[in-house]
């Protein structure tokens, strides 16, 4: 088991996207109340009183839609400037890079994750939920200015649903070749959106891998990352290829993260809220921080029985039906 040391936060459960697979259109979604959300103070404590003092050292800000969070350049700034960050990263859907990628990277951040899943803007509108003018190119603007300001290697998500953007795989990883992008290709979870998910509904990474390597060859690469992916090169290639596993390989025992959503909840793991505990409503009560850090540390003790798999099986259609963007993806 490895040390728990990253905790993911989500800063916002709201998006600007609808993705079919996230927060489909119609969806009813109970959207956390303003009052409800962590403030930036309480983030902030929580991080340098209860974290930092268990040892946690990396921190990803994600969502719903990270960018949208008021204020977020300054809660980047401030974690940023803490002597113990050692890494601190974003995932968000790139929207609005174009103008944020620069104060971002001057505020400290270094690492970011952007979601991309076609090349296509009339099936990237489609998979995000988008009927008016097409958001394809501002996304994509938003990657380059993010590579130009030097978010570098640069990191692209696609998640790969079959019948929408399989067939887009080689055109994806191809963005590898001549520059240094991780491409990092995620397997469709059962979270979210039970249409889309039938029985067919994953591919596996190991697929993906053979159609890559009978188009290019395909090698492991030399640099490891920190998560749950396992990283390949085109040989000869610029950037990587990263293939993240969750559905046909369970890499529990390999974790080394917890949660915290917009509202305050600390989870021990993406689909299994066993022992969570509400850190919002506790700081708020004025809970004594050191009771709370303690509360904390039996959390981590425990995380190391609770299992992925076991939850996705376990619910009654082996469909969780929190989305990503509510438990902070
Ligand atoms: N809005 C940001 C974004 O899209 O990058 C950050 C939050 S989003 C919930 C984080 C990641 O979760 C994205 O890469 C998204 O593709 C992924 N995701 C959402 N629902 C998923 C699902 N059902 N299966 C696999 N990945 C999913
Ligand atoms: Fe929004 Fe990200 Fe979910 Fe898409 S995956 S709806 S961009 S939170």
């Amino acid at each position: 088991m490895n040390p728990v040391d990253y905790l993911r936060i989500s800063l916002i459960d709201r998006c600007n996207f609808r993705c079919q697979y996230c927060m489909p259109e119609g969806a009813e979604l109970d959207y956390i109340f303003k009052q409800d959300l962590l403030r930036d103070e309480e983030i902030l404590t929580l991080i340098k009183e209860i974290f930092i003092p268990l040892g946690f050292r990396k921190f990803r800000l994600t969502g719903g839609e990270p960018l949208l969070r008021p204020n977020v350049v300054n809660i980047v700034k401030e974690i940023a400037s803490l002597p113990e960050t050692q890494d601190l990263a974003m995932t968000t859907n790139g929207f609005l890079l174009a103008q944020m990628a620069e104060e971002l990277y001057e505020a400290g951040l270094r690492r970011i994750n952007i979601s991309l899943d076609s090349l296509s803007p009339e099936k990237f509108d489609s998979i995000i939920g988008n009927r008016g003018k097409s958001r394809w190119q501002q996304t994509w603007e938003g990657i380059q200015e993010a590579y130009r300001v030097g978010f570098n290697p640069l990191k692209l998500n696609v998640v790969v649903i079959p019948g929408i953007n399989d067939g887009e795989v080689l055109d994806l990883a191809a963005l590898t070749i001549n520059q240094n992008w991780h491409v990092r290709f995620i397997e469709f979870m059962p979270i979210g959106n039970p249409e889309l998910f039938g029985s067919q509904a994953w591919i596996p990474s190991a697929d993906l891998r053979q159609w890559i390597s009978d188009r290019w060859g395909l090698v492991e690469s030399k640099i490891t990352g920190n998560g749950p992916a396992d990283i390949f090169q085109i040989p000869g290639a610029k950037g990587t290829l990263g293939f993240i596993s969750q559905m046909s390989e369970c890499f529990c025992d390999r974790c080394n993260r917890v949660r915290l959503s917009a509202d305050g909840w600390l989870r021990p793991c993406l689909l299994n809220e066993t022992g969570q505990i509400d850190l919002k409503t506790s700081l708020r009560q004025g809970v004594d921080l050191a009771e709370l850090r303690q509360r904390v540390s039996q959390l981590l003790t425990i995380k190391a029985e609770i299992n992925f798999k076991d939850r996705v099986s376990g619910t009654q259609s082996g469909i969780y039906t929190r989305t990503m963007s509510q438990i902070g993806g």
